[in-house]
């Protein structure tokens, strides 16, 4: 069947607007909108339905009166006036497809705008929302027509609502990582957000001991607040995580922040060198065009020698995803041991040899069983350096495997770890101060 004849069945069934006539089109002709060639063939149409009016066929009037109706022609009304027929006065209808809403398109662009006025972002994708109802009944439409050329009305409105927005905004459309998704559903007149998470990269160093890198709930009230923790619901007033997140938290006036690192220090060590890496995660964000120089400085500020932080720079999902695969990376420590009984340089020369190249056996230490499984893991030292300080004292350096429990690896934790320092030497040792040197990603 010739296109022209197909529009018109549909017509002569259904009121249809512009946009719906045409989008059964969509396929046919480039660069042209689906308004466009809904208009253009009702007009194709009504010109040749003055044609069949011309060569005395009755079918041109019947024809003029549907696309007068059902096809909101002004023309074809025009014409119809034009030749001094009746008009037919029907209850206006409305689009068969779409509820006329193609038509209520600038207020919901309007609503748009107003809603994401509020945010700052670079790239944005609308997402549609459509009663199950309007995508069924075109569905029928589309195999009672046999409509090979069409688009879906979910697209068409997607495709609309996204270059009116692009054009107005000034921002592109980012099909796989929008900053924001806009989520219309054009039915019910309604505009929501999807506000994407804001991501910063850096690393940070902790000078102090007795701060726990994050926020730790009070043990007695789970973090409501009790006596036991003075109403702050906390074990420790402070973490590396609320130093490092709160001036991002305010600057990007978002929601609420996660705390991502690659692995963790003992709340008593101390983390120096380049520092840990880490992400933080702002949700919901407001802010995205932050001063990240800035920002460093306020953390560093707000902190004052407890927590520094450097490096600051914008990051995304898959930087977290890496730095959880990173927890295994080497790492560096240094440890003060205290041995029960005085210590030779002979022992601590025994001590690198022995330590340097292990592969050492870790049952899951006993202070952190109650949070951990019970597991035994492996993990390779690549180095142990060993100086006396003074006649049971001595400074270790390892660097080793991600995840090696280093306090244990001295003690010997009641044999859950072999080999171990107090072992290899028959004298009791015990960490006395732990520093992280430096953590080494790939
Ligand atoms: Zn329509
Ligand atoms: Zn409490």
């Amino acid at each position: 069947m010739d296109i022209l004849e197909k529009a018109m069945t549909m017509l002569s069934k259904h009121p249809l607007c512009d946009n719906c006539l045409g989008r059964q089109f969509a396929l046919l002709g480039y660069n042209i909108e689906n308004e466009d060639r809904g208009k253009a063939l009702k007009l194709a149409l009504t010109l040749q339905a003055s044609a069949f009016h011309s060569a005395k066929n009755a079918e041109g009037v019947k024809r003029l009166k549907v696309l007068a109706v059902n096809g909101f022609s002004s023309e074809a009304q025009d014409t119809l006036h034009h030749l001094k027929k009746r008009i037919p006065k029907k209850e206006s209808p409305t689009c068969f497809l779409c509820d006329g809403k193609f038509q209520l398109l600038d207020g919901l662009i309007e609503n748009v705008l107003n809603t994401i006025a509020d945010y700052e972002y670079t790239s944005f994708l609308v997402g549609v929302e459509l009663p199950v109802a309007v995508e069924e009944r075109e569905d029928e439409f589309k195999a009672a027509f046999n409509v090979s050329y069409g688009e879906s009305i979910r697209h068409e409105f997607g495709r609309l609502l996204g270059k009116r927005i692009g054009e107005l905004t000034g921002k592109t459309t980012e099909y796989m990582k929008p900053d924001i998704a806009i989520i219309v559903n054009p039915f019910a007149e309604k505009v929501r957000l999807q506000v994407n998470p804001l991501f910063v990269a850096g690393r940070y160093r902790k000078l102090v001991r007795d701060i726990p890198q994050s926020k730790w709930f009070c043990s007695s009230c789970r973090g409501k607040g009790c006596e036991k923790c003075g109403g702050t619901g906390k074990m420790y007033p402070e973490s590396v995580e609320e130093l490092v997140s709160k001036p991002l938290l305010e600057a990007a006036e978002g929601e609420k922040t996660s705390f991502h690192a690659s692995g963790r220090e003992d709340i008593d060590a101390r983390m120096l060198g380049n520092g840990r890496p880490f992400v933080i995660e702002v949700s919901k964000p407001k802010k995205r065009f932050l001063y990240l120089k800035k920002l460093e400085a306020a953390v560093n500020t707000n902190a004052e020698g407890k927590v520094e932080v450097s490096g600051f720079r914008f990051a995304n999902k898959d930087n977290v995803r890496r730095l959880k695969k990173g927890e295994s990376a080497q790492k560096e420590y240094r440890v003060l041991v205290e041995f029960e009984n005085a210590v030779s340089d002979e022992d601590l020369r025994l001590l690198e040899e022995k330590l340097t190249g292990a592969s050492i056996k870790q049952q899951t230490p006993l202070r952190v069983l109650h949070r951990r499984a019970d597991l035994t893991r492996e993990k390779y030292i690549y180095e142990v350096k060993v100086k006396k300080v003074s006649l049971k004292r001595a400074k270790m350096k390892i660097r080793c495997q991600g995840g090696l429990y280093v306090k244990e690896l001295v003690s010997g934790d009641k044999g859950r770890t072999t080999p171990n320092v107090s072992e290899l030497l028959e004298n009791r040792a015990k960490p006395l101060k732990l520093d992280v040197l430096n953590v080494i990603m790939e």
